[in-house]
């Protein structure tokens, strides 16, 4: 019996198939065919000898995939075509040349194996994937930067691959754009920028805007104009049954309430509509005092935010500068703690709040100043290049004595025994807890410390050390922490276990109900594990 097949995924599962009835019976039962595209057809014939062919490469082409099975022996009259599949981007197979470089992820300690990939170009393509991955039984996970991932694919899925959906409109007279499900917040800014408006990005100019939206996004601007997910219009969606719908306020209002905060677990996003901000300048930066100070720091800085208008979102960042050439050259090696943040409005307002740090102690560099929207990703610095990393994180109550002395005591760099790179505590709050709980299924509003930790771990035992050592961390904190995590600094299996934590009791149980009317199969299984009730 001779099968060849280009196609790795359906091919194992077709050969299971014919091994298993070989030794069974003579017939192929439906029972052991997993594969819902071939099975339909073959149920009941007579198994002889086979051979699958796939179709010449001419015809497969760039742009047009298309499998056909063609029999000898007792299939001689069968044409089965598994799959015809239109598609104006690019479909890869594990055999394909440029496989490994497609699923590839930001995040270099990512390695997704899906049974194919498909590199979107246009909401058609992302249909047509659907589509057939509902005809195959294949799950679908989607991928635009890899900043974030929740699922690693495997050979079950189809990764979508949206960064070829970088349409961008911008309504400069509405103040609103359209944002395809490719864009990075860096391009997004840039061409809000030049009609004088903003979005809600976060600090990463390369994170993907779809990804960190749906997730909540808390950014720059989050005290004074909330998340970024508060923000959005509407979402265009496409379903588990390959239909394009709109997902508003008054267009499945439902399915829009649970993205705004739910993620991809209901559909795959192909654009979303967004409010923007006159805003072009903030008054922004970092402050860096020696790591030698980081209680009284941290003391002080427990103090200064209960003085701070909605206008000024800022942070408190434990860093351990890695020994890296972009950075300065001072600093590397080095641990020191920085106050980070931007004051939306007039200079004089932002530095008279500065002022009070420069009074209090000379830092050791301030690096507050105006700044251009455009250049608001230099306060935090994230790196562009991938890097091998995993984060983690949880609210905070308050920033106790106890847990100034737990952050001090995980967070510093003492001969390499820590594996983070920094700890931040984001202060949360303004608009972000003013915004009506029950407007979308993004929980926790009234947390008012975001606590967020990363590490570098390019190799399997860093992984493991960070795992126990935040785990630790986080169980020294335990009187600190308030409950409930916000997904977008969780990732990997951690996103997916507490996943219940990401929202209130109520909020889960209807995100629940959503989920089994929209994605009764749980075809977009690779996001936040929301059951099906
Ligand atoms: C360096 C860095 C800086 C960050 N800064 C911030 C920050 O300031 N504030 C903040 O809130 N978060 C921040 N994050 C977290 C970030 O928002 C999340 O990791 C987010 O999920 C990244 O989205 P992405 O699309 O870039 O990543 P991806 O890994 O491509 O996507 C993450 C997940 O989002 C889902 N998804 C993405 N696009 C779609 C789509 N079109 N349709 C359906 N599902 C989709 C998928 O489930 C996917 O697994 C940061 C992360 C990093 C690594």
């Amino acid at each position: 019996m001779k099968l060849s097949c280009e196609n790795n995924h359906i091919w194992s599962r077709f050969h299971a198939a014919i091994n298993e009835s070989a030794t069974a019976a003579p017939r192929l039962q439906r029972r052991t065919c997993q594969s819902r595209g071939i099975c339909d057809s073959l149920v009941n014939e007579t198994l002889g000898e086979a051979q699958i062919r796939p179709l010449t490469d001419e015809v497969i082409g760039k742009t047009r995939l298309c499998w056909e099975y063609q029999h000898v022996g007792d299939f001689k009259n069968m044409s089965t075509f598994m799959a015809s599949l239109e598609i104006t981007g690019a479909v890869i197979r594990p055999d394909d040349a440029g496989y490994d470089e497609a699923r590839t992820a930001w995040n270099l300690t990512v390695h997704h194996r899906p049974a194919l990939i498909v590199v979107a170009k246009n909401t058609q393509d992302v249909v047509s994937a659907v589509q057939f991955a509902a005809n195959e039984g294949l799950s679908v996970a989607v991928q635009s930067t890899g900043h974030g991932t929740i699922r690693q694919a495997d050979q079950d899925a189809l990764l979508i691959l949206t960064s070829g959906l970088n349409q961008l409109q911008v309504d400069a007279e509405r103040q609103t754009a359209w944002v395809g499900a490719g864009l990075k917040w860096g391009e997004v800014v840039t061409a809000a920028q030049l009609h004088g408006l903003t979005p809600l990005f976060g600090a990463s100019p390369i994170v993907g805007a779809v990804g960190y939206t749906v997730g909540g996004g808390v950014g720059w601007f989050g005290r004074k104009f909330g998340l970024a997910v508060d923000s959005v219009i509407r979402f265009e969606v496409v379903i588990s049954n390959g239909e394009i719908i709109n997902a508003s306020a008054t267009e499945n209002s439902d399915l829009f309430w649970a993205i705004c905060g739910g993620g991809g677990a209901f559909g795959v996003i192909t654009r979303m509509e967004i409010k923007l901000y006159p805003v072009t300048q903030v008054y922004g930066g970092n402050l860096l005092y020696p790591v030698e100070a980081a209680k009284d720091v941290y003391r002080f800085y427990r103090e200064w935010i209960k003085t701070l208008p909605d206008e000024f979102t800022t942070s408190i960042v434990l860093m351990n500068f890695p020994n890296f050439q972009s950075v300065p050259e001072f600093l590397r090696g080095t641990t020191g703690v920085m106050i980070r943040g931007a004051y939306v409005g007039s200079v004089q307002e932002g530095a008279a709040y500065i002022q009070q740090w420069l009074d209090w102690r000379v830092p050791t560099a301030n690096m507050f100043q105006p700044m251009p929207v455009s250049e608001m990703h230099t306060i935090s610095n994230d790196p562009v290049d991938p890097v091998p990393s995993m984060t983690t994180g949880a609210y905070l109550r308050e920033l106790s004595d106890a847990a100034i002395d737990s952050i001090i005591r995980y967070g510093v760099q003492r001969n390499g025994s820590a594996p983070l790179i920094f700890v931040e505590v984001r202060h949360m709050g303004g608009a972000i807890s003013r915004i009506d709980s029950n407007a979308n299924a993004f929980s926790h509003r009234d947390q008012s410390l975001n606590l967020y930790m990363v590490g570098m771990t390019p190799i399997p035992d860093t992984m493991t050390l960070f795992k126990h050592y935040t785990r630790q961390f986080k169980r020294d904190l335990t009187s600190a922490l308030s409950g409930g995590a916000y997904l977008n600094f969780l990732e990997g299996a951690e996103a997916r276990g507490r996943v219940r934590e990401g929202y209130t009791p109520e909020k889960f149980e209807r995100l629940k109900a959503i989920k089994a009317k929209h994605d009764p199969d749980n075809r977009f299984g690779y996001s936040y594990n929301i059951p099906v009730n």
